[in-house]
Protein backbone atom coordinates (compact mmCIF):
# COMPACT_ATOMS: atom_id res chain seq x y z
CA UNK A 1 0.00 0.00 0.00
CA UNK A 2 1.21 3.33 -0.29
CA UNK A 3 -0.53 6.49 1.25
CA UNK A 4 0.08 9.49 1.00
CA UNK A 5 -1.34 12.65 2.68
CA UNK A 6 -2.07 15.86 0.74
CA UNK A 7 -1.42 19.00 3.32
CA UNK A 8 -1.84 22.83 2.99
CA UNK A 9 -3.83 25.33 4.48
CA UNK A 10 -7.71 26.26 2.99
CA UNK A 11 -6.90 27.01 -0.54
CA UNK A 12 -3.69 25.51 -1.00
CA UNK A 13 -5.45 23.16 -3.83
CA UNK A 14 -5.10 19.63 -2.57
CA UNK A 15 -8.93 18.89 -3.82
CA UNK A 16 -7.78 19.96 -7.10
CA UNK A 17 -4.48 18.03 -7.21
CA UNK A 18 -6.33 14.96 -5.51
CA UNK A 19 -8.34 14.41 -8.41
CA UNK A 20 -5.58 14.18 -10.23
CA UNK A 21 -2.92 12.08 -8.14
CA UNK A 22 -5.85 9.49 -7.37
CA UNK A 23 -6.16 9.12 -11.17
CA UNK A 24 -2.42 8.49 -11.83
CA UNK A 25 -1.71 6.22 -8.96
CA UNK A 26 -4.93 4.56 -8.54
CA UNK A 27 -5.50 5.52 -5.18
CA UNK A 28 -8.78 5.73 -2.88
CA UNK A 29 -9.52 9.58 -1.94
CA UNK A 30 -10.33 10.53 1.30
CA UNK A 31 -11.68 14.20 2.01
CA UNK A 32 -13.15 14.97 5.12
CA UNK A 33 -14.59 17.89 4.10
CA UNK A 34 -16.13 16.19 1.12
CA UNK A 35 -17.47 13.28 3.44
CA UNK A 36 -18.79 16.32 5.97
CA UNK A 37 -20.26 17.86 2.93
CA UNK A 38 -21.86 14.86 2.10
CA UNK A 39 -23.30 14.32 5.46
CA UNK A 40 -24.86 18.12 5.34
CA UNK A 41 -26.51 17.20 1.65
CA UNK A 42 -28.18 14.20 3.35
CA UNK A 43 -29.12 16.33 6.79
CA UNK A 44 -27.86 13.59 8.73
CA UNK A 45 -27.54 14.71 12.75
CA UNK A 46 -23.56 14.63 11.79
CA UNK A 47 -24.12 16.70 9.14
CA UNK A 48 -26.14 19.44 11.04
CA UNK A 49 -23.38 19.49 13.71
CA UNK A 50 -20.79 19.80 11.82
CA UNK A 51 -22.17 22.41 9.45
CA UNK A 52 -23.05 24.85 12.03
CA UNK A 53 -19.41 24.70 12.85
CA UNK A 54 -18.23 24.85 9.25
CA UNK A 55 -19.89 27.67 8.26
CA UNK A 56 -18.09 29.62 11.19
CA UNK A 57 -14.76 27.96 9.84
CA UNK A 58 -13.89 26.36 13.06
CA UNK A 59 -12.98 22.36 12.95
CA UNK A 60 -15.54 19.94 13.36
CA UNK A 61 -14.71 17.38 16.77
CA UNK A 62 -11.81 15.43 16.47
CA UNK A 63 -13.81 11.96 17.31
CA UNK A 64 -16.39 12.99 14.40
CA UNK A 65 -13.56 13.07 11.58
CA UNK A 66 -11.46 10.12 12.97
CA UNK A 67 -14.82 7.84 13.39
CA UNK A 68 -15.17 8.84 9.40
CA UNK A 69 -11.88 7.82 8.45
CA UNK A 70 -12.05 4.77 10.13
CA UNK A 71 -14.93 3.62 8.37
CA UNK A 72 -13.83 4.82 5.21
CA UNK A 73 -10.30 2.61 5.66
CA UNK A 74 -12.37 -0.36 6.45
CA UNK A 75 -15.03 0.35 3.60
CA UNK A 76 -12.54 -0.03 0.72
CA UNK A 77 -9.81 -3.39 2.27
CA UNK A 78 -8.41 -3.96 -0.82
CA UNK A 79 -7.04 -0.37 -0.98
CA UNK A 80 -3.87 -0.09 -2.81
CA UNK A 81 -3.56 3.22 -1.29
CA UNK A 82 -5.21 6.14 0.09
CA UNK A 83 -4.65 9.91 -0.21
CA UNK A 84 -5.59 11.65 2.86
CA UNK A 85 -7.18 15.42 1.97
CA UNK A 86 -7.90 17.47 4.72
CA UNK A 87 -7.07 15.09 6.92
CA UNK A 88 -5.59 14.75 9.62
CA UNK A 89 -5.84 18.54 10.68
CA UNK A 90 -4.53 18.27 14.35
CA UNK A 91 -2.01 16.55 16.05
CA UNK A 92 -5.03 13.86 17.61
CA UNK A 93 -5.95 12.78 13.98
CA UNK A 94 -2.48 12.53 12.85
CA UNK A 95 -2.39 10.22 16.27
CA UNK A 96 -5.09 8.50 15.50
CA UNK A 97 -4.59 8.03 11.93
CA UNK A 98 -1.29 6.32 12.37
CA UNK A 99 -2.66 3.76 14.85
CA UNK A 100 -5.62 3.13 12.49
CA UNK A 101 -2.71 2.44 9.82
CA UNK A 102 -0.69 0.09 12.02
CA UNK A 103 -3.51 -1.95 12.59
CA UNK A 104 -3.42 -2.41 8.59
CA UNK A 105 0.40 -3.23 8.95
CA UNK A 106 0.81 0.00 6.88
CA UNK A 107 1.99 3.55 7.32
CA UNK A 108 1.81 7.17 5.48
CA UNK A 109 4.79 6.86 3.10
CA UNK A 110 4.69 10.95 2.39
CA UNK A 111 3.63 14.25 3.32
CA UNK A 112 3.27 16.69 0.45
CA UNK A 113 2.65 19.95 1.80
CA UNK A 114 1.53 22.68 -0.38
CA UNK A 115 3.45 26.26 -0.13
CA UNK A 116 0.63 29.63 -0.81
CA UNK A 117 0.85 32.73 0.42
CA UNK A 118 -1.94 34.04 2.72
CA UNK A 119 -3.23 36.64 0.20
CA UNK A 120 -3.16 34.22 -2.83
CA UNK A 121 -5.12 31.91 -0.44
CA UNK A 122 -7.70 34.56 0.23
CA UNK A 123 -7.97 35.56 -3.50
CA UNK A 124 -8.25 31.98 -4.10
CA UNK A 125 -10.71 31.05 -1.72
CA UNK A 126 -13.30 34.31 -2.15
CA UNK A 127 -13.32 33.68 -6.60
CA UNK A 128 -14.08 29.52 -5.48
CA UNK A 129 -16.69 31.06 -3.45
CA UNK A 130 -18.47 33.16 -6.30
CA UNK A 131 -19.53 29.74 -7.62
CA UNK A 132 -19.11 26.58 -5.20
CA UNK A 133 -21.79 27.24 -3.25
CA UNK A 134 -19.64 27.11 -0.39
CA UNK A 135 -20.82 28.95 2.42
CA UNK A 136 -17.58 29.13 4.16
CA UNK A 137 -15.46 30.70 0.98
CA UNK A 138 -17.90 33.55 0.91
CA UNK A 139 -17.14 35.45 3.39
CA UNK A 140 -14.03 36.98 4.38
CA UNK A 141 -14.04 36.87 8.20
CA UNK A 142 -15.27 32.94 7.74
CA UNK A 143 -11.75 32.62 5.74
CA UNK A 144 -9.72 34.48 7.67
CA UNK A 145 -11.28 32.00 10.76
CA UNK A 146 -9.75 28.92 8.86
CA UNK A 147 -7.01 30.15 7.89
CA UNK A 148 -6.19 30.76 11.52
CA UNK A 149 -7.44 27.43 12.74
CA UNK A 150 -4.70 25.88 9.72
CA UNK A 151 -1.93 28.09 11.68
CA UNK A 152 -3.30 27.00 15.29
CA UNK A 153 -4.00 23.41 15.31
CA UNK A 154 -3.03 21.90 11.88
CA UNK A 155 0.64 23.40 11.01
CA UNK A 156 1.60 21.21 13.77
CA UNK A 157 0.34 17.75 11.95
CA UNK A 158 3.58 18.60 9.91
CA UNK A 159 5.68 18.72 12.88
CA UNK A 160 4.49 15.27 13.68
CA UNK A 161 5.64 13.79 10.20
CA UNK A 162 8.92 15.85 10.30
CA UNK A 163 9.98 13.18 13.11
CA UNK A 164 10.07 10.97 10.73
CA UNK A 165 11.62 12.74 8.39
CA UNK A 166 7.91 12.18 6.01
CA UNK A 167 7.63 16.33 4.79
CA UNK A 168 8.21 17.12 1.42
CA UNK A 169 7.28 20.79 0.56
CA UNK A 170 6.07 21.68 -2.65
CA UNK A 171 5.65 25.20 -4.37
CA UNK A 172 1.72 25.20 -4.40
CA UNK A 173 2.43 28.85 -6.80
CA UNK A 174 2.02 28.01 -11.00
CA UNK A 175 -0.30 26.93 -12.96
CA UNK A 176 -2.70 23.24 -12.10
CA UNK A 177 -0.33 21.23 -14.51
CA UNK A 178 2.90 22.76 -13.29
CA UNK A 179 2.02 21.81 -9.24
CA UNK A 180 0.79 18.32 -10.11
CA UNK A 181 4.05 17.61 -11.80
CA UNK A 182 6.20 18.44 -9.30
CA UNK A 183 3.91 16.64 -6.31
CA UNK A 184 4.45 13.39 -9.26
CA UNK A 185 8.24 13.69 -8.83
CA UNK A 186 8.31 13.74 -4.96
CA UNK A 187 6.06 10.67 -5.20
CA UNK A 188 7.93 9.18 -7.82
CA UNK A 189 11.02 9.19 -5.78
CA UNK A 190 9.47 8.18 -2.87
CA UNK A 191 8.07 5.13 -4.94
CA UNK A 192 11.62 4.48 -6.39
CA UNK A 193 13.23 4.76 -2.71
CA UNK A 194 10.71 2.13 -1.33
CA UNK A 195 11.17 -0.52 -4.29
CA UNK A 196 15.37 -0.35 -3.89
CA UNK A 197 14.78 -1.18 -0.34
P1 LIG B 1 -10.57 23.72 2.91
O1 LIG B 1 -9.30 22.95 3.06
O2 LIG B 1 -10.66 24.50 1.63
O3 LIG B 1 -10.90 24.56 4.10
P2 LIG B 1 -12.16 21.33 3.40
O4 LIG B 1 -13.23 20.85 2.49
O5 LIG B 1 -10.98 20.47 3.59
O6 LIG B 1 -11.77 22.73 2.77
O7 LIG B 1 -12.76 21.67 4.85
C1 LIG B 1 -13.91 22.46 5.02
C2 LIG B 1 -14.28 22.50 6.51
O8 LIG B 1 -14.64 21.17 6.95
C3 LIG B 1 -13.18 22.95 7.47
O9 LIG B 1 -13.11 24.35 7.60
C4 LIG B 1 -13.63 22.26 8.77
O10 LIG B 1 -14.68 22.96 9.39
C5 LIG B 1 -14.21 20.94 8.30
N1 LIG B 1 -13.19 19.85 8.29
C6 LIG B 1 -12.71 19.21 7.18
N2 LIG B 1 -11.79 18.29 7.52
C7 LIG B 1 -11.66 18.35 8.88
C8 LIG B 1 -10.87 17.66 9.84
N3 LIG B 1 -9.98 16.71 9.47
N4 LIG B 1 -11.01 17.98 11.14
C9 LIG B 1 -11.88 18.93 11.54
N5 LIG B 1 -12.66 19.63 10.69
C10 LIG B 1 -12.57 19.34 9.37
Amino acid sequence: MFNLILFGPPGSGKGTQSEKLIKKYHLNHLSTGDLLRSEIYNKTPLGLEAKSLMDKGHLVPDEVVIGMISSALEANPKSQGFLFDGFPRTSAQAEALDKLLQLKKTNVAIMLALEVSEDELVRRLLKRGETSGRHDDINDTVIRERILEYHRKTSPVAEHYKKTGKVVKVAGIGSVDEIFASLCKEIDKKIAGQNHN
